[in-house]
């Protein structure tokens, strides 16, 4: 492609609307452009690079087994009633009707349509095991989306099923699809690791997602490097690394706390340490109050508290509920006195004598509590995240924590969803059973944001080859110079001819803009046919990755790209 022809719109300055570097750096390469919040046009770069995801998720999918399909995006309402997740999914599910008044949504996931083409064609556990997967545009009315591509409302994924006669069957396709994700991500050229993860709304019984490791990753990911174990947060065990000492219980006692409210300012104002204050917070639990003990240093994770008590929606009490609840405004809630609310705590509150609570006023706490004497407490469970310095659960070593991208998640259904609708077939013995499910996504938009977060400097993207809208930028400097021009236009095509992806600046403009656009877009080769060319017939070659460039002639520059290129984007 020739750049002068090229629908490229590439910007100089940072974009106001753009906070994290993959979203700046794809406005200002011309790869997107945003249309509504979370809804982005594709231009001709974007595309190539997406294609470039889709084609290796399509051929490493396809290696496994998996058959390729395409299901509507729009979906009607009823096979979601059927399994109760038209009630129960929440606002991500964008419901609209129809001119006959029939509801239907724009699918965030595609179980039910999957179940239901299922369940209309397979008969016979002869016919198993089978994997449909599709490439195509999700929509999910994202609560906040941002970050351009990494969390829009339309995006694009893979998304797999699987059916199987048993679990046996399935442990094997999630197997197989765990290993193609592994061949994927890598053949992306990305570094990235696999957790340990909730299974969420989707439900099911097993789960792991697969992170793009990345400083400016949304997601906390744990991990042990003596043992391995790798969890994310919500589902990462925290283990008690200290034991109290021991003390007599001091008498319970009400302090005057006016106007101080955070943790760090009541510890600061009575003299203790943040782990000797008690939060108080107050949720809505399947619509039924709470009352949760954490420690003052800790945070409360939502999903664990969620599975810990086989919830389904958990959230936090507005300003009027708690006061209402607890007779005080937000910051001095507590647990001594609380009536007609169930009080639970995190493992780490147990054994801890002699701390401060709200006292359910404003402008109180009280010191010196003890459980059970001044207030009881219902049960005890792990509710924290992890925090730098907690113990691996599995071998006890120190655990690390790390941030990340999520971009694929594999999930084990087992038969939630072939129950609910009915979908079921015939087995050996002769008898009916539910199909054993697994359902598997890759955020393919997202990884080509992830690959970003992952790869760049000050100057602009630095693709991995496998990924990268073109292998090359070709710049012809020189501008008018006609001699430089056909020499260009002929490694141009010769190029192409190995199979080397180019993409050609023969602007009429300074070399100095040249350099900078090229950086900018961050193709991972860039040559130059300049002076150089001209007194020694050589071609400048630059890795985007390195500061130096080298000197070869117009024949090992071919034969040194095509090899290059082959050896990364085969696939292996
Ligand atoms: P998240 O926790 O980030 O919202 P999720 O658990 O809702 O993700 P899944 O339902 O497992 O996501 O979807 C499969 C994959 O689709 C995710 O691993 C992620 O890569 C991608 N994905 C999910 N939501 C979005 C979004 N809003 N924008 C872009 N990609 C997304
Ligand atoms: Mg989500």
């Amino acid at each position: 492609m020739r750049l002068s022809r090229y629908f490229l719109p590439t910007l100089r300055e940072d974009p106001a609307e753009a906070e994290v570097v993959s979203h700046k750096l794809m406005l200002r390469a011309g790869m997107i452009r945003r249309l509504a919040s979370g809804i982005y046009s594709f231009l001709p770069l974007g595309l190539r690079a997406l294609r470039k995801v889709e084609n290796i998720v399509r051929e490493e999918m396809n290696r496994a087994g998996a058959q390729e399909i395409l299901l509507p995006l729009v979906q009607p309402a009823e096979l979601w009633k059927e399994t109760g997740r038209w009630d129960k999914f929440g606002k991500e599910l964008l419901r609209f009707k129809d001119r006959k008044e029939h509801d239907f949504c724009l699918g965030p996931t595609h179980e039910e349509v999957i179940t239901d083409l299922v369940r209309g064609e397979i008969r016979s556990y002869r016919q198993l095991p089978l994997i449909l997967y599709q490439i195509a545009t999700k929509f999910r009315d994202e609560i906040r989306p941002r970050f351009g591509l990494m969390r829009g409302r339309e995006f694009i994924m893979k998304d797999a099923y699987s059916f199987d006669a048993n679990e046996e069957g399935l442990n094997k396709s999630y197997r197989l699809m765990y290993e193609t994700y592994e061949r994927i991500f890598s053949r992306c050229g990305l570094r990235f690791t696999a957790v340990l993860a909730d299974t969420g709304t989707i439900g099911g019984e097993e789960s792991h997602e697969f992170m793009v490791l990345a400083e400016t990753g949304e997601d906390v990911i744990v991990s042990c490097p003596s043992c391995g174990y790798a969890a994310n947060l919500e589902m990462a065990e925290a283990v008690q690394n200290f034991s109290y000492p021991e003390e007599e219980e001091k008498t319970l006692e009400k302090v005057s706390t006016p106007d101080v409210k955070r943790v760090e300012d009541v510890a600061a104002f009575l003299g203790v340490p943040t782990w000797k204050l008690v939060k108080t917070l107050i949720y809505l639990v399947d619509n039924k109050p709470y009352a949760i003990l954490i420690r003052g240093d800790h945070e409360l994770n939502e999903v664990k508290l969620r599975r810990a008590l086989g919830a389904e929606v958990v959230e936090m009490a507005d300003a009027e509920t708690v006061e209402r609840l607890t007779g005080a405004p937000v910051g001095f809630a507590g647990p001594i006195g609380l009536s007609g609310i169930v009080i639970i705590a995190d493992k780490a509150v147990a054994g801890l004598k002699n701390f401060v609570t709200g006292a359910n006023e404003k402008d109180a706490h009280y010191i010196n509590v003890n459980s059970p004497r001044d207030f009881e407490i219902d049960s005890f469970y792990d509710l924290r995240n992890v925090t730098q310095g907690d113990l691996c659960p599995r071998c006890g070593k120190p655990l690390e924590l790390t941030r990340g991208i999520e971009v694929g998640h594999v999930f084990k259904l087992g038969s939630k969803y072939s129950e609910a609708m009915g979908a079921t077939f015939l087995d050996r013995d002769g008898k009916e059973k539910p199909f054993v499910m697994g359902c598997y996504g890759i955020g393919v938009s997202r990884t080509l944001a992830a690959a970003i977060e992952q790869n760049h400097d000050e100057n602009g993207i630095i693709w991995p080859l496998a990924l990268a809208p073109f292998h090359v930028a070709l710049l012809t400097l020189g501008p008018g110079d006609q001699e430089l021009f056909e020499a260009s236009e002929k490694l141009y095509h010769a190029l192409w001819e190995k199979g080397v992806e180019v993409l050609w600046d023969e602007r009429d403009e300074r070399p100095g803009v040249k350099f900078k656009d090229a950086d900018l877009i961050g193709l991972p080769y860039r040559i130059v046919l300049g002076k150089k060319f001209k007194s020694e017939g050589k071609v400048e070659i630059k890795p985007r990755t390195q500061k130096e460039a080298f000197l070869l002639s117009e024949e090992e520059t071919i034969n040194f790209l095509a090899s290059e290129i082959q050896r990364a984007c085969q696939s292996k």
